[in-house]
């Protein structure tokens, strides 16, 4: 388990508040609720999806309903979980009427918002989960199949992994070797053995 400082968790507050109250584009016409983020506060592990579906706009939450169990469910695999690990957030805040991609001006309207998130926290792993939240952080096109569980250079010297979106996976149930699921299952593998090494390495600087 990672803890943060108070004060990171109020300049957290601060900018979700300023979120809460946002008109920057116009999705603030049509969502229910900002989903700003879910899990726990955590310096060394972030999850970054791409935008809040029907569920999610309906609770305020990130990563609810099916999609949302199969990655509780990915993360357990290897004990780790949203309460004691992981911080989860999306590209952008507000719902997309029918799902639709988030456009252009509106990840760049919200992009302050997930910024100052990476920004406040400083995780040493991103996740980027989907098509979405790679071509924002990336700036690629490249399909996720093409760069999903590979380690490419993120903000202050963390290290960024596309991984697959479990919406897609619910779509590919398959678990034969190299199906999306197997796949998936040799990445969140990686990412364990990431994260473990970080967790020692700052259980050493307590002695
Ligand atoms: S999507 Fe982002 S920029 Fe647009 S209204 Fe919601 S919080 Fe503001």
């Amino acid at each position: 388990m990672s803890e943060v400082k108070d004060t990171l968790i109020e300049e957290l507050e601060k900018v979700k508040q300023k979120c809460f109250s946002c008109q920057k584009c116009s999705l603030a016409k049509t969502r229910t609720n900002i989903v700003f983020s879910g899990g726990i506060p955590n310096r060394k592990l972030m999850l970054i999806g791409e935008a809040p579906g029907y569920y999610e706009d309906k609770k305020g939450e990130p990563f609810v309903g099916k999609a949302g169990q199969l990655l509780d469910k990915i993360f357990a695999s290897v004990g780790l979980s949203r309460e004691n690990d992981v911080y989860i957030c999306n590209t952008i805040k507000c719902r997309p009427p029918d799902n639709r991609d988030p456009l252009p001006e509106e990840k760049e309207a919200c992009k302050e918002y997930l910024d100052a998130q990476i920004e406040i926290l400083k995780p040493r792993i991103i996740l980027l989960c989907g098509r979405v939240a790679v071509n924002s952080l990336l700036g690629t096109t490249q399909g996720i199949t093409k760069i999903r569980g590979k380690w490419y250079a993120g903000p202050n010297n963390s290290k960024m992994m596309p991984i697959f979106h479990p919406s897609y996976l619910l779509r590919n149930d398959s678990r034969e070797k190299g199906s999306p699921k197997w796949l998936m299952w040799q990445d969140i593998q990686e990412i364990k053995k990431v994260y473990s090494a970080l967790e020692e390495c700052s259980q050493k600087t307590l002695f």
